[in-house]
């Protein structure tokens, strides 16, 4: 396989870092965006918060001045601010609007003229079950999930002339440091109503994105495909 090269946008943890990993171990030139310093000789590591479009606009010029094309991107990078809509302040609600879905439009938006002229490319979007279902606490998060679909199904209709798919991947309870936060109890809780009674692992959805970005899957464009255990059927 020819060279190809990657961005991962949250990289450096949880199911980001096993996306990267694959995608090296796949023979990928991998570039990761975090806001984090990370140091790993086999990822191209951009200090970037996603939450700033400026820093994005930066990263992704200096980023085609040494590569001349991206043929895969992920945006996978997420956060959390967890509160019942009542007690949610308009603040921790745009936060999370603009870290999980206003960045995915950005960066997707910039890296995807350079695909669009070599009429080739992959975009895999990281939503959740969470954003097909919603969840309770959740609003500002499931609200940029569900965005997060719309978006993918939109470019997909736009860009799919140019040879370019755009899929969403919807987790469902992943072990990461997103979900260390629940208590043991949230945690047993929710395994009881996965239909296979495990969490997943960060390789379970990496599998699947190498998947979605490889030319095994050049007839699949626009669709949403969860990696729950069952939790979404
Ligand atoms: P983690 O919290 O473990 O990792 C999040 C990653 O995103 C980190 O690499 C973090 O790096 C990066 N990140 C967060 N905010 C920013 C920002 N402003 N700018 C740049 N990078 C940022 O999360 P997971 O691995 O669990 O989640 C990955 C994705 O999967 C997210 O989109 C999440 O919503 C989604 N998901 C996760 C599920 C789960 O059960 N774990 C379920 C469903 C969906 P840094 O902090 O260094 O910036």
């Amino acid at each position: 396989m020819e060279n190809k090269i990657a961005i991962i946008t949250g990289g450096s943890r949880g199911i980001g870092r096993a996306i990267a990993q694959k995608f090296h171990d796949e023979g990928y030139e991998v570039i990761i965006l975090a806001r984090s310093a990370f140091d790993d000789p086999n990822f191209t590591f951009y200090k970037c918060d996603l939450s700033d479009l400026n820093q994005i606009s930066n990263a992704i010029t200096d980023i085609y001045s040494k590569f001349e094309t991206i043929d895969v991107l992920v945006n996978n990078a997420g956060i959390t601010k967890d509160n019942l809509m009542l007690s949610m302040s308009l603040e921790d609600f745009e936060q999370v609007i603009q870290t999980n879905l206003t960045s995915v439009f950005y960066i997707s938006k910039l890296v995807s003229k350079k695909m669009l002229k070599k009429r080739q490319g992959k975009i895999i979007n990281i939503s959740s079950v969470v954003g097909i279902h919603g969840n309770a606490g959740q609003s500002n998060y499931a609200a940029s999930k569900a965005g997060l679909i719309g978006l993918t199904k939109s470019m997909a209709k736009e860009f799919a002339s140019r040879n370019i798919q755009v899929n969403a991947v919807a987790p469902g309870f992943i072990d990461t440091d997103m979900t260390a936060k629940l208590s043991e109890e949230q945690r047993e809780m929710l395994k009881s109503q996965i239909p296979l009674k495990r969490m997943g692992q960060p390789e379970d959805v990496a599998n699947l994105v190498h998947f979605l970005a490889s030319q095994h899957a050049d007839y699949i464009t626009g669709q949403v495909i969860s990696v729950c255990g069952g939790m979404s059927i």
